[in-house]
């Protein structure tokens, strides 16, 4: 079984206009119109059975609508991760809702949310996060669209680590995209997934080498950023690294099998 652990899509009626918004900022085509559909018609192709669909609320007033459209879209091969703004005065109750609903995370981008990794700001839904069982997938690393900006970085991500290890932790992009020297020294080896969205084909293969080897491998997560890459290419992209097939097996699902707890 194949899961995408990292992609993205918008409601029917934004999709176009969210996809253009995002493709003017990063500069980068999307491979999908960005609606469920057509994530769906690209998993078929590339024999993918289930994708994480992250959400983010780029303002407080989106959690209900948001949280209304994942529980829409929620389904044996669709699994949602609401998300909150850090901005909102009941960050706390919305992610006891987003709990009580049967999702099993949130996804929080720092740049789109404008906060620090790291601020103490956030631990409220940090810790209301971790007493739910929530995991949290975060953006880690430079963002495409805010190429200067180290709200994300690995050494944040690491001290977040530190002050709420009961946490599930997923860092998108290998932990930290472009700052993989950061990403061997904050955390590898810890108990933080590491997804692969955007990543393979950019990292250096040294970097990616010794991730490979000294992340619990039991701890990475085959991500695509679908629509930013295309889930089939990044398929065989795994498919491609010098890695025994048991451990591809884990990246490209098992891992997230487990974590996601999937039946059957
Ligand atoms: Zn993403």
């Amino acid at each position: 079984m194949i899961i995408d652990a990292h992609t993205h899509a918008f409601p029917d009626h934004i999709a176009s206009i969210a996809i253009e918004k995002l493709e003017n900022s990063s500069k980068t085509r999307a491979y999908l119109n960005g609606t469920t559909a057509d994530l769906l018609r690209s998993m078929d192709r590339a024999g993918i059975e289930i994708s994480v669909v992250a959400c983010i609320a780029t303002a407080p007033a989106q959690f209900n609508s948001i949280l209304n459209w994942c529980q829409a879209i929620a389904s044996p091969r669709i699994i949602p991760l609401p998300s909150v703004h850090p901005e909102s005065q009941n960050a706390r109750e919305e992610v006891r809702k987003i709990g009580e609903a049967g999702f099993v995370g949130l996804k929080l981008h720092a740049e789109f949310q404008s906060f620090y990794l790291d601020e103490e700001r956030m631990y409220p839904i940090y810790e209301e996060a971790m007493n739910n069982g929530l995991l949290i997938l975060f953006h880690c690393g430079y963002d495409i669209s805010f190429p200067d900006s180290d709200r994300s970085s690995p050494d944040r991500l690491a001290q977040v680590h530190r002050d709420f290890p009961q946490l599930p932790i997923i860092a998108s992009h290998l932990g930290g995209w472009r700052q993989w020297d950061r990403v061997l020294h904050h955390l590898v080896g810890k108990d933080i997934y590491l997804d692969t969205s955007y990543t393979i084909g950019y990292i250096d293969q040294d970097s990616l080498r010794t991730i490979l080897t000294y992340h619990p491998p039991n701890r990475i997560l085959f991500g695509t950023d679908s629509p930013w890459k295309d889930q089939e290419e990044e398929i065989r992209l795994i498919n491609s690294l010098d890695i025994s097939s048991a451990f591809k097996a884990r990246i490209l699902g098992q891992n997230a099998k487990e974590l996601f707890r999937v039946k059957n």
